[in-house]
Formats: C-alpha cells, sequence, structure tokens
C-alpha cells in the first residue's frame, strides 16, 4: 500500500514540526539532513523509531506542541523500568474518538446499542477510548472496567448489554462463567469487541459460541492513540485501518526492508494528523501482513490480518526460529485441548528443553495424547518437545494479556 499524495503532505508538515520542536526524532531528522518529504522516496529515507526511543523521551519529551496545549496523558505500560508517557491535544483525543465511533459502525453497533466496557481506565488507553467513541456514537456506554465477575455478570443482565468489549482472555473468562452459573438465556450479547491480544482461532470460536455473539477484532496501541485505529468488518477479512490517520507499513524486522502487500512482517505505523506526539515510522512489533485487493465490504481502508504474534517473541530453540504462533496452530488439530497452553523454555544439562503444558479433561488417555502433541509437533518443527497435560482450568486466564510463554534460559 503505497504513500499517497495527502499522506505525503501530512507526513511532510508532521516533519516540519518535529524539526522545530525539542522531539528527539526532530533531532534526528537533523542528523540525517532531512528538511521535508514530497516523495515515496523521501518517505523510505525516514528513520524508524522504537519503543525504546520514547522511553528515553520520558517525561513529556515526545511533546511536539507547547505544553500547555496538552489535555491529557497516557502511558504504555513497560516491561521495564520507565514507562512512556504520551501527551494528547484535545485535536488527539476527538480524533481517537471518531476513530473508535468509526470502529463501531464498522461493527454493526448503533445508539440503541449498550456497550459493556471492561478493558481498564486510567493511565492505560483503553477503556477511556471506548467510552469515548461509544458516546460520540451515541450509544449507551457501560463503563465496568475489568474485575468483579460477580458485578460485571450482573450488569450484563440486568442492564441488557448488546456489547461486550473486552480481551479475549477475559471474554472467554467471562463465557465460561455464564456457562458454569447457566445464565446464557438472560444475556443479550449480540458482539464483542475484542482486543489487545493475539488469539487464535479456536479461543475465538469458543468465545463466540459460548456467548452467542459475532466477533470484531480491534486494533491499537497507547502510542498510536491507543486501541480504534482499525477493526475487522461484517466480513471478518481482517483489519480495516484508518489510513486517513495513520499510514501503515509492513517490514521484514530483521533488514528493516519494506516488504510488498501480502507479506508477512512488522507493522510499522506513521501517524498523520497527530499533535501531541506524532510518531513516524513506529516499529510496533507486531506480525501481520497487508492484505491486498479489496474488502467485499466495499471499503477502502486498507486491511491488515490480525496480528499472529511479537517480532520479538521469536524463540532460538536448539537452533531453530520458532513463533508461539506454529505452536499454537499445532495444538489447535487435538479437539481434546483447550484454548489454553504455555510454553516453558529452560537450559538443563547444557541443552534446550521446551516444556508445554496444555489442558484436557478426564476422558481421553493422557499418555496416549502426550505421545501425539509431541509427534506432531516435532512433525511441524523439528524439535521434540516435553508435553505435559494437567486438568482443564488449571493454566491461568487472566483479565489483561495471558502470558503465555516463559524464557527461563537467562535467568
Ligand atoms: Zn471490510
Amino acid at each position: 500500500m503505497q504513500i499517497n499524495e495527502t499522506q505525503l503532505k501530512q507526513v511532510d508538515a508532521q516533519v516540519k514540526r518535529l524539526l522545530d520542536s525539542n522531539h528527539f526524532y526532530g533531532a534526528r531528522l537533523r542528523e540525517a539532513g532531512i528538511t521535508g518529504v514530497s516523495s515515496t522516496d523521501d518517505f523510505l529515507a525516514l528513520p524508524f523509531c522504537e519503543k525504546e526511543d520514547l522511553r528515553e523521551a520520558y517525561p513529556l519529551g515526545l511533546s511536539a506542541v507547547p505544553e500547555r496545549e496538552i489535555v491529557r496523558i497516557h502511558s504504555s505500560s513497560g516491561t521495564t523500568g520507565t514507562p512512556v508517557i504520551i501527551p494528547y491535544t484535545h485535536k488527539d483525543v476527538d480524533d481517537w474518538a471518531i476513530q473508535f465511533a468509526r470502529c463501531f459502525e464498522y461493527a454493526g453497533i448503533t445508539p440503541a446499542d449498550r456497550i459493556q466496557i471492561t478493558p481498564g481506565y486510567g493511565l492505560w488507553t483503553a477503556g477511556i477510548g471506548f467510552q469515548a467513541g461509544c458516546e460520540l456514537l451515541g450509544a449507551m456506554a457501560i463503563p465496568m472496567g475489568p474485575g468483579n465477575t460477580d458485578r460485571q455478570l450482573q450488569f450484563m443482565i440486568d442492564m441488557k448489554s448488546t456489547v461486550l468489549c473486552a480481551t479475549s482472555s477475559y471474554a472467554l473468562l467471562l463465557a465460561e462463567e455464564i456457562e458454569r452459573r447457566d445464565v446464557k438465556d438472560k444475556i443479550c450479547l449480540e458482539r464483542g469487541i475484542i482486543g489487545s491480544e493475539r488469539w487464535g482461532e479456536k479461543m475465538r470460536n469458543r468465545i463466540k459460541n459460548e456467548l452467542g455473539v459475532k466477533i470484531y477484532d480491534i486494533y491499537g496501541l497507547t502510542e498510536i492513540y491507543g486501541p480504534g485505529i482499525g477493526i475487522s468488518c461484517e466480513y471478518d477479512v481482517g483489519m480495516h485501518i484508518w489510513d486517513d490517520f495513520v499510514y501503515c507499513e509492513i517490514i521484514d524486522p530483521e533488514t528493516e526492508e519494506v516488504l510488498p502487500d501480502g507479506e508477512w512482517g512488522e507493522i510499522v505505523l506513521t501517524t498523520l494528523v497527530k499533535e501531541g506526539a506524532p510518531l513516524i515510522r513506529f516499529r510496533t512489533h507486531d506480525l501481520s501482513r497487508i492484505i491486498p485487493g479489496d474488502c467485499p465490504c466495499g471499503s477502502h481502508h486498507p486491511r491488515v490480518e490480525a496480528i499472529s504474534g511479537r517480532s520479538d517473541d521469536m524463540m532460538k530453540i536448539k537452533g531453530v526460529n520458532v513463533f508461539p504462533k506454529q505452536i499454537e496452530e499445532v495444538l489447535q488439530t487435538f479437539p481434546e485441548l483447550s484454548s489454553e497452553f504455555q510454553i516453558r523454555i529452560s537450559h538443563l544439562d547444557g541443552r534446550d528443553t521446551m516444556r508445554i503444558y496444555v489442558e484436557t479433561n478426564g476422558s481421553v488417555d493422557w499418555n496416549d495424547l502426550r505421545a501425539r502433541v509431541a509427534q506432531r509437533i516435532r512433525s511441524k518443527l523439528g524439535f521434540t518437545p516435553l508435553v505435559k497435560i494437567v486438568e482443564l482450568g488449571v493454566l491461568p486466564r487472566s483479565e489483561k494479556k495471558t502470558k503465555r510463554v516463559f524464557d527461563e534460559r537467562h535467568r
């Protein structure tokens, strides 16, 4: 998806503002001798930026406007030390709501809907973004935030929520709880807006079937507004990205070369009209591909495939490059396993060992299942893992992102 004339002009305006500011990227542009962008080649010459650059700008170094124009900040959860602070101007907050309302519209939501919002509120961008989009659309927001499953279900029933916004893990937890309590006939949900986590087809189908909803994948990250910069439509063939706000490229994560449409690589995003914290060619480390051709829904917003993993999730086991997604795909071929799994990698007696924990019920022969899973992974990936079987429900389900890979080699 080549950058178009309008987008080039927008990037040029952002570049010029960054050059005039104390922003780290402005300094990087000056070092590279870049003064503006007027062609595709100019754009491709712009340097990438990384989350690490953003962290170094703490606290307000990402701001490209006078500080008095900042109306809000959000912060992305850093796993290490210093958080990343993203400043928003009034326009940024408005633009985010416009994008979010469009997401809801693409998901077929109308002002008649009641949207139960379970992502967190506060520094994290999620909850408030869902709410702003809901209110702009004119639907009813039920701002629950995460946790307290009893109250979630009570409100879901009494307020007759028609839309559930949740992470896939939490949607699954709620679905299982609804089944356990046998209250499915009291639930009015029609749609699930599920985001912020890579998830397999199996988990998706369980949520879809157990909640009886149509599911839409929403995309976004705190560094670029937050969730809501794209969503899948009713045809469920990839997520449309709002290319009037964000320009999307796919690069080879190793060589940083831009890949043609259709090829898998890392999503790189450029904000087009952001004031508070414009980002140019930000490496998301999310793996996906641009889907070539037009969507049957008729929308011209480009589409990316649901996120298949993180470029930094790649594990090197016995010299073989492995993505969690590949393990998951093998596990999904076993109907007797649940959608949950956990991978633990350790270094024992001079050798890398991968243990995979999977869940099943008591009705199958565990020894036989263990051997079959190990064999199928060996034939697909070229090494034999230790397969550990546990009872259904033993592996953790969380309200936020479920961590599935634990590399214990470097401790
Ligand atoms: Zn579509």
